[in-house]
C-alpha cells in the first residue's frame, strides 16, 4: 500500500506490526512532500535529516515495547505557529522568518511522547491573520483540488498538506475558523475543540481567549485520535482545563448505527438565508438528509445575534493581537531593521518591515477600539456582545444536541480575489466565529463536491465539552456519506 493511502491509525498498526518501519513510513511523506510541494506550497519548513533520526529513535522504541499507543510512529505536520524545539517557527512572517524556539509547545510535547515524528511545519496566513493563507511572507498554499484556488486559511498549509497526501496528519490552530474553513476548502476534516482542552503553552498567540490547537485529519476517527493524544490539562496555560472525558477514540470505537437515533440537530434560520452559495446550500441540504437517515431530527432553529459575531470577533481578536504582537520589537526576537536611528526609530522601521500589511492593519484597528476614548465604545461593547451571543447558544443547546452549519459561504474562491477587499473576506468568517467567542467545539466533515469539483465541508458544532457528541455525529455523516475521493494531485507523485 502506498504511503498516501494510509490513514494515521492504518499506518501506525502497521508500524506496530511490523509491516513498515518508522523510517520508511517518514521517507514516504518526504518522498510525496519532494513530488508536489513545489507545486502545492504547503509546507515552510522541512527538515529531512532530523526527521530521518527521529524516525529511527521511534523505531528503536516501538521494537523494545517503549511506544505502544495508536498514533505512534506517525509523521505528523505541525502548523508554523506551534514552537518545534529546533525547528524554525516563522508565523509565516518576515518578523520571525529566523526564529528557532528553544523549546516545544505542549501539545507538540504531547504528540512526541506518543511516538508521532514533528518533521515540517505548514505554511500559513501570516501569524494566523486570514482566511485564504494569502497573507504568509512566503507566498500562498494552492488548493490541492484545483490551484487557481485557496486552500482557505488561516491553517492553509496543514489542511493543503493533508489533502494532497503530503501530510498523513497535522495540527492547526483556530481563532476564528482557521481549522474548520481550510478543511471545508480542501475536502478534510477537521476539529477546535472546546477552549481550554489543548494547551495554548508554545502556540504562538493571536486573539489569547480565542486561540486553540486542534487536529486536521482524513477522518472523524483519527481526528479524535489525535485530539486525545494533545489534550490535557497543563499548568503552563491558566486556561487549559482539567478534563476527564478525553478519551475521544475509545467512545467512538463503542459508536453503534443507531448512535444518532432521536439526537437533535438544529439549523439556525440565520446561517441558511441570504449570503450562502447555492451550491453550498445544497451540499448542507444532503448533509442534513445524510444524518436524518442515520436516526438523528434535524430542523430549523432560532439562533439570535448571528449579524453580531463578525464585528464583536474582528474587535476582540485585534484587540488581542495588537497587545500580543507588541512583544516582536527587535529586541526580543527575530527580525530587526538595518538602518536606524536610535531606539525608536529602531521599533517603528523593525515593525513596519517585518509585519505585512494585513498585520499591520490589525494592530492599528486593535490599537484604536483598546484606545482610553475608544476602549467603551468599541471593546467592552464587544465583551458584552460576545457573552450574549454565548448566552444565544446556551438556549440553543437547550433543545438541540448540536448544530448543523456551513464552515463558509462559498466554496474556496480563486487566489487574489479575497485580498483585494479584506471587510469582504472578513464577512466570510461569519459561521465560524462565534464559535470561538463562545469558546465552543467545532468540527468539519467533507459532505460534497460544487459542479466545479471543489469540496465543501458541513460544520457541527456542539456546546462546550460535547466532543464526544460532535465525533459520533460526524462519524455516522460520515459513513452515510461514503468515500470522498481526492484531488488528483493526490495520487500523483512518486
Ligand atoms: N479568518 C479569521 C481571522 O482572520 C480566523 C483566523 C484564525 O482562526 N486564526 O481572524
Amino acid at each position: 500500500m502506498k504511503i498516501t493511502e494510509y490513514t494515521a491509525r492504518e499506518l501506525s498498526a502497521a508500524i506496530r506490526g511490523g509491516d513498515m518501519t518508522v523510517p520508511e513510513a517518514v521517507s514516504g511523506v518526504l518522498t510525496e512532500i519532494r513530488a508536489k510541494d513545489k507545486e502545492v506550497h504547503a509546507y515552510v519548513t522541512v527538515n529531512e535529516d532530523d526527521a530521518m533520526r527521529q524516525a529511527e529513535n521511534v523505531q528503536k522504541r516501538i521494537e523494545a515495547g517503549e511506544l505502544t499507543g495508536p498514533l505512534a510512529g506517525v509523521p505528523v505536520a505541525v502548523k508554523d505557529n506551534i514552537c518545534t524545539n529546533g525547528l524554525k517557527t516563522t508565523c509565516s512572517s518576515r518578523m520571525l522568518g529566523n526564529f528557532v524556539p528553544p523549546y516545544d509547545a505542549e501539545a507538540v510535547t504531547r504528540m512526541r511522547q506518543a511516538g508521532m515524528v514533528v518533521f515540517g511545519k505548514t505554511n500559513m496566513d501570516e501569524f494566523a491573520m486570514g482566511s485564504t493563507t494569502e497573507t504568509s511572507f512566503f507566498g500562498p498554499t494552492k488548493n490541492p483540488w484545483n490551484e487557481e484556488h485557496v486552500p482557505g486559511g488561516s491553517s492553509g498549509g496543514s489542511c493543503a498538506a493533508v489533502a494532497a497526501g503530503e501530510a498523513v496528519i497535522a495540527v492547526g490552530s483556530d481563532t476564528g475558523g482557521s481549522i474548520r474553513q481550510p478543511s471545508s476548502y480542501c475536502g478534510v476534516t477537521g476539529m477546535k475543540p472546546t477552549y481550554g482542552t489543548v494547551s495554548r503553552y508554545g502556540l504562538i498567540a493571536y486573539g489569547s481567549s480565542l486561540d486553540q490547537i486542534g487536529p486536521v485529519a482524513k477522518d472523524v476517527t483519527d481526528c479524535a485520535l489525535l485530539l486525545e493524544t494533545i489534550a490535557g490539562h497543563d499548568r503552563k496555560d491558566s486556561t487549559s482545563i482539567a478534563r476527564k472525558d478525553t478519551d475521544f477514540s475509545e467512545r467512538l470505537s463503542a459508536a453503534s448505527e443507531a448512535d444518532l437515533a432521536g439526537m437533535r440537530i438544529g439549523l439556525p434560520r440565520d446561517y441558511y438565508g441570504d449570503g450562502l452559495d447555492e451550491e453550498v446550500r445544497k451540499v448542507m441540504e444532503d448533509a442534513a438528509a445524510m444524518l436524518r437517515t442515520r436516526g438523528a431530527v434535524v430542523e430549523p432553529c432560532d439562533l439570535g445575534l448571528v449579524k453580531y459575531a463578525i464585528p464583536a470577533y474582528y474587535i476582540i481578536a485585534c484587540a488581542e493581537a495588537s497587545s500580543n504582537l507588541e512583544r516582536f520589537d527587535g529586541v526580543k526576537y527575530g527580525y530587526r531593521a538595518e538602518d536606524y536611528e536610535g531606539l525608536h526609530d529602531m521599533y517603528r522601521k523593525t515593525r513596519s518591515q517585518g509585519f505585512g500589511p494585513e498585520v499591520r492593519r490589525r494592530i492599528m484597528l486593535g490599537s484604536f477600539v483598546l484606545s482610553s476614548g475608544y476602549y467603551d465604545a468599541y471593546y467592552l461593547k464587544a465583551l458584552r456582545t460576545k457573552a450574549l451571543i454565548k448566552a444565544e447558544f446556551d438556549k440553543v443547546f437547550r433543545d438541540y444536541d448540536l448544530i448543523l452549519a456551513p464552515a463558509a459561504p462559498t466554496a474556496a474562491p480563486k487566489i487574489g480575489t479575497s485580498l483585494q477587499d479584506p471587510l469582504k473576506m472578513y464577512l466570510s468568517d461569519i459561521y465560524t466565529v462565534s464559535v470561538n467567542l463562545a469558546g465552543l467545539p467545532g468540527m468539519t466533515v467533507p459532505a460534497g463536491l460544487t459542479r466545479d469539483g471543489l469540496p465543501v465541508g458541513a460544520q457541527l458544532i456542539g456546546d462546550c465539552f460535547a466532543e464526544e457528541k460532535i465525533f459520533r455525529a460526524a462519524l455516522q455523516l460520515e459513513k452515510e456519506r461514503g468515500a470522498f475521493g481526492r484531488p488528483a494531485i493526490f495520487v500523483k507523485g512518486a
